[in-house]
């Protein structure tokens, strides 16, 4: 009896498995069609000034607008093209798409557009010998200036080839491009990451935004943070910001930029655009704010 269901058990756990591989030599080959066919989409997300309430710049995020299973997120489809090299044709066909549109804004828009673009590298593609001629060539193709782009790279670069990434990215900050450690504070080496990395700008990784409200030690975290930043001369957002009690403590630690829910998910290129014109309705004068002045 036994071992009948364990036979049992052994079959379900081989359905499923053969499932999952099913699903993902599907996503893989539906995906080296998915340029082609326009199936990709770029989401952007502004970065905001939490002082002034003005968009600073937006992050561009990709989407997969699959035929079966529609809108998929980067979480799923990411990894999956990491592992496979295509990250490699969709990141160039991404930052080629951004740089267009961060263009279009700056002529349609005037002084609302957006002054900074955001795009994730990941090291795959860092690790791509014509990266850095293509990000060049894609920049002088739209005619922006270099140092209007940030790319956006994770600690998790400096698991090898350290010293190659290393050059690679003073390679980029020679020509201009500015560099963002994101999801910082996530990793075990988030520390000895800044002094290794050549950095512009740090992003605050959510989860340290999302505790700072009901664990009290995150508040001397974040604080510490802002300060060796300072420190070190680099740019700070907090990614993640969700409710006012948030962005009142990160306006009340000093902290410069955010983004977050509480200002935008992210959307489309013709939605987003609607917000370059509600110039500070997130933030409101100091007076106005709920704080517990007692
Ligand atoms: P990321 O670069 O750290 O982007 C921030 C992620 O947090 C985005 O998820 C965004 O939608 C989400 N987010 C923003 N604000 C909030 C908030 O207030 N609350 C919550 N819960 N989430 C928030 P998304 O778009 O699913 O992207 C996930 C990751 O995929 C990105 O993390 C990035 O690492 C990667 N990714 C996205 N686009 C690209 C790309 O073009 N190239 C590469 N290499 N990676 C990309
Ligand atoms: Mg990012
Ligand atoms: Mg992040
Ligand atoms: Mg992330």
């Amino acid at each position: 009896k036994a071992k009948a269901s364990d036979t049992g058990n052994y079959m379900v756990f081989d359905q499923s498995m053969r499932e999952q591989v099913q699903f993902r030599l599907q996503i893989e080959s539906d995906m080296r069609l998915a340029i082609e066919r326009n199936e990709f989409q770029l989401y952007y997300q502004p970065i905001v000034s939490l002082e002034s309430g003005k968009i600073d710049g937006v992050e561009a995020l990709l989407r997969w607008e699959h035929p079966l299973h529609g809108m998929t997120g980067p979480d799923i489809f990411i990894p999956i093209a990491e592992e496979t090299g295509l990250i490699n044709s969709i990141g160039k066909w991404g930052l080629d798409q951004a740089c267009q549109q961060f263009a279009k804004w700056k002529k349609t828009q005037g002084i609302h557009a957006p002054s900074i673009l955001h795009v994730n590298v990941s090291r795959k593609q860092l690790l791509d010998p014509g990266l850095t001629d293509f990000v060049l060539q894609t920049i002088r193709k739209h005619d922006l200036s270099p140092d209007c782009l940030h790319l956006e790279v994770t600690e998790s670069l400096m698991m090898q080839d350290q010293v190659y990434i290393i050059e690679i990215l003073r390679k980029l900050r020679k020509a201009g491009i500015k560099i963002d450690m994101d999801d910082f504070g996530t990793g075990y080496s988030s520390l000895s990451c800044l002094h290794e990395f050549p950095l512009d700008a740090l992003k605050i990784d959510r989860s340290l935004i999302m505790n700072v409200k009901h664990v009290h030690d995150y508040a001397a975290l974040l604080q510490s943070v802002l300060a060796l930043a300072d420190n070190l001369g680099l740019k700070v957002v907090a990614e993640g910001i969700e409710d006012t009690e948030q962005l009142i403590i990160l306006q009340t630690l000093g902290c410069e930029y955010g983004q977050g829910y509480l200002f935008s998910r992210p959307r489309p290129a013709d939605e987003i655009e609607t917000l370059f014109y509600s110039e500070a309705s997130w933030i409101q004068t100091p007076d106005a704010l709920p704080v517990n002045s007692t």
